[in-house]
């Protein structure tokens, strides 16, 4: 049998796929069905035979997945022929209940189902995923990878709100971290890197994409991470305000009458960079940044400054610390976030290299100063390798 596992994530109008070689991580396809459910939707499959993109009209995610398996048959590789292992599932809510992956069975459905009022935006769409998929693959194992599996290490008292108790006790209100999936893959590759035994290594990883979380890594395993019950807690993001004031809901409630609904939707979608500027795309804040543009300093200056005070944190959180790990999108290509984020650090032996922070690169790598006590890298994320090979170690144990 091949190492291949087709990797799903499916969002509520979207399915994301990619067909990844589990132990090498070469992903050979990968491809996005978008706008399930309007009038016009869009794929894209990239395939070993060519690549397509167009537009379609996508009633369900039935249809959708069915479309992806077609753009296999035209743009390859055939699915008969690959002999795939296990299909692999990312599901954004685990709760408490979950910390690692699991085969998925008609159990499995059921108590992801029961997460659902933890996760109302997240978990339906990929519980609707896990159901189409088992339709249309049923002879392969299925393998469900939770997205906050990888922080359920986090101590009582990191994990906790002081709230009252049975907020806890009854209503499952602690803080249960996301973007596990990726935090554990770069922890992962860190420890590589520095040539260490991932249990040997202290970590602070700052996954910078459209959605942002920092997470303290301790010997491997996640201690302290920014992302709360939800994933609006925390950093500054594309368009979530992260860490604010919960007293600024009441306080919209009260004096302007707003409504849950407008308040969430405004906190998720509005916010971040995007509230700050208009623009939630970082390259456009930079751009923006470059010309002058006053809002897009602030919005760069508020960004980065709340990624200090999180290192900082950690830095105390953890003690001693090896590295430092940027990651995903922003963290990955902006060298302008990395050295403002980290500058005023010496004392805490945090010194990056300007040199070799700016030199272009796709690959993971150190971009300290030789005297830097703390390593600071850039470490390319890859969440469809990590699942493949979860469900791998999931189907073969
Ligand atoms: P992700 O969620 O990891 O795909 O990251 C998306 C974010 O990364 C968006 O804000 C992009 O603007 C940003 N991004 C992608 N490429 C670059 C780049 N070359 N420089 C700065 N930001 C980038």
């Amino acid at each position: 049998m091949s190492d291949y596992v087709l990797v799903i994530n499916a969002g509520s109008s979207s399915l994301k796929y990619s067909l990844v070689d589990g132990v090498s991580g070469e992903a050979v396809a990968s491809g996005l069905v978008e706008r399930i459910g309007e009038s016009q939707g869009h794929q894209v499959h990239r395939g070993p035979d060519g690549e397509s993109n167009g537009e379609l009209s996508i009633a369900m995610h039935e249809d959708a997945l069915r479309a992806a398996i077609d753009a296999f048959g035209t743009y390859g590789p055939s699915l008969d022929d690959v002999d795939i292992a296990a299909v692999g599932h990312r599901v954004v809510h685990g709760g408490s209940r979950f910390a690692a992956p699991v085969l998925v069975d008609d159990a499995l459905v059921a108590e992801v189902t029961d997460l659902v009022p933890l996760a109302p935006l997240h978990n339906p769409a990929n519980l609707e995923g896990i159901e189409v998929a088992r339709r249309l693959f049923p002879d392969l194992p299925h393998v469900a990878v939770f997205d906050t599996a990888f922080h359920q290490t986090l101590p009582p008292h990191a994990y906790t709100y002081a709230v009252p108790s049975e907020w806890l006790e009854e209503y499952g209100i602690r803080r249960y971290g996301f973007h596990g999936t990726s935090h554990a893959f770069v922890s992962g590759q860190a420890a590589r890197l520095l040539g260490h035994d991932p249990a040997d290594v202290n970590l602070i990883v700052l996954h910078l994409g459209n959605g942002c979380s920092a997470t303290a890594v301790r010997g491997g395993e996640s201690v302290d991470t920014s992302m709360g019950l939800t994933p609006l807690e925390g950093l500054v993001m594309g368009t979530r305000s992260g860490d604010l004031d919960p007293a600024i809901q009441t306080h919209l409630v009260r004096e302007l009458g707003w409504s849950v609904d407008k308040i969430d939707h405004a906190l998720n979608h509005d916010s971040g960079l995007k509230g700050l500027t208009g623009d939630n795309d970082f390259r456009e804040l930079s751009r923006r940044q470059a010309a002058g543009d006053e809002r897009a300093q602030l919005a760069f200056e508020v960004y980065c400054y709340r990624i200090k005070k999180y290192v900082g944190a950690y830095y105390a959180v953890l003690g001693r610390v090896d590295a430092i790990v940027f990651t995903a999108g922003v963290g990955e290509h902006s060298a302008e976030v990395r050295a403002a984020s980290l500058q005023g650090l010496d004392r805490l032996g945090i010194q990056v290299d300007p040199d070799r922070n700016t030199a272009p690169s796709s690959t993971a790598r150190s971009v300290s100063t030789d005297d830097s006590s703390v390593a600071v890298l850039v470490i390319p994320t890859n969440e469809e390798w990590q699942i493949a090979r979860e469900t791998l170690a999931v189907i073969r144990p």
